[in-house]
């Protein structure tokens, strides 16, 4: 049993995660501003609502419980939004995440896992992308996370704090009994669009481009199970404290699915026909990002459970019905 700090844990991804490491048995404390995160994601992990801008308090927790390690959730995940307002993704990603790392020094912590994302890679100049492909994010939210990553492996250098980055292609999907799942606002992502236009009888969704170099125009994405996402932090942690050194990984499935390959098998899932109207390009979207995650599975042992996109997308539905009965 290890003591662990899930910061952003009463957000989609961290939410999982704080669940399935109290299934292991691990003691999870859950540090959440709650500016998107919702208290009732929260299922068995004691919750802190505080704001990882407040060093003192983050201090007197830290002095309280004697954390093995970290795993950092918190921030900010809107591409489009962070050309708009660079200066709140550098402050919570970068900045918060400083603040954070400064407590995690002063107690000596030596394990720490981020949360971080495919969007370090920018445009890619080939697929699909391992880790060695070139860093080159073109927006303020994959520059925010590769900064970050850049100051976990000098803060490795300089006062061996070990920490693993995992880059995040499309998470997706819930937690397979329906308990959490994906709860934005507003909501971005495809799948549940998808599923919310599935849900309302004029409802429909906007897909953005029609017109790329892909097998039906419309862009490809690889799609990962949020569980899969938390068995290979779960991993990860396990390598860390096993003396593992720093490291660096992607997640993903490594096939990808267009956005209308996405609908269809929304369809399948849901029953419903689901209405689409074709729009111009979103601004940053890459035609194709598809990882190689081969060092992923050799190296952590991970074996992703659900790769399947209709066992993603129909666990992503039993969560969304759930969610659209309690609003
Ligand atoms: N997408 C779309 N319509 C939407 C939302 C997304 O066509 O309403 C497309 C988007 O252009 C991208 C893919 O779906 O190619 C996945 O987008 P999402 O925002 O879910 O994740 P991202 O790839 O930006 O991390």
């Amino acid at each position: 049993m290890a003591k662990i700090l899930v910061t952003g844990g009463a957000g989609y991804i961290g939410s999982h995660m704080a669940e399935m490491l109290g299934e292991v048995g691990h003691k999870v404390v859950v540090l959440d501003n709650l500016k998107s995160g919702k208290a009732n994601a929260v299922l068995s992990a004691e919750l802190i609502v505080a704001d990882l801008a407040n060093q003192a308090y983050l201090d007197a927790v830290f002095a309280q419980y004697k954390f093995d390690a970290v795993m950092h959730f918190a921030g900010l995940i809107q591409v489009g939004e962070s050309v708009i307002y660079p200066d709140k993704y550098y402050q919570n990603n970068v900045a918060a995440g400083l603040n954070l790392l400064n407590v995690v020094k002063k107690f000596a912590v030596k394990n720490f896992i981020f949360s971080s994302t495919a969007a370090v890679y920018g445009e890619p100049k080939y697929v699909p992308i391992d880790t060695k492909h070139a860093l080159f994010p073109v927006n303020p939210y994959g520059k925010s996370k590769l900064m970050f990553e850049q100051i976990l492996a000098d803060y490795g250098n300089a006062f061996g704090l070990r920490s693993i980055c995992l880059r995040y292609f499309n998470a997706a999907g819930a937690d397979p009994l329906a308990r959490i799942g994906e709860n934005h606002n507003p909501e971005t992502h495809l799948i549940p669009l998808v599923l919310r236009a599935a849900c309302s009888e004029d409802g429909s969704i906007k897909v953005f481009g029609n017109d790329y170099n892909t097998s039906d125009g419309s862009c490809v994405r690889d799609y990962i199970h949020v569980v899969d996402l938390c068995s290979a932090h779960l991993l990860a942690l396990d390598a860390l404290l096993s003396g593992a050194k720093s490291n660096v990984y992607n997640l993903g499935n490594g096939k990808g699915y267009t956005v209308f390959e996405v609908i269809k098998a929304a369809e399948k899932v849901t029953g419903r026909s689901i209405k689409f109207e074709i729009h111009g390009r979103r601004a940053g979207d890459p035609a194709v990002l598809v990882a190689d995650a081969e060092r992923t599975i050799k190296e952590l042992n991970w074996q992703p459970q659900y790769p399947d996109l209709e066992t993603i997308i129909k666990h992503a539905w039993q969560w969304e019905k759930k969610r659209f009965a309690n609003e």
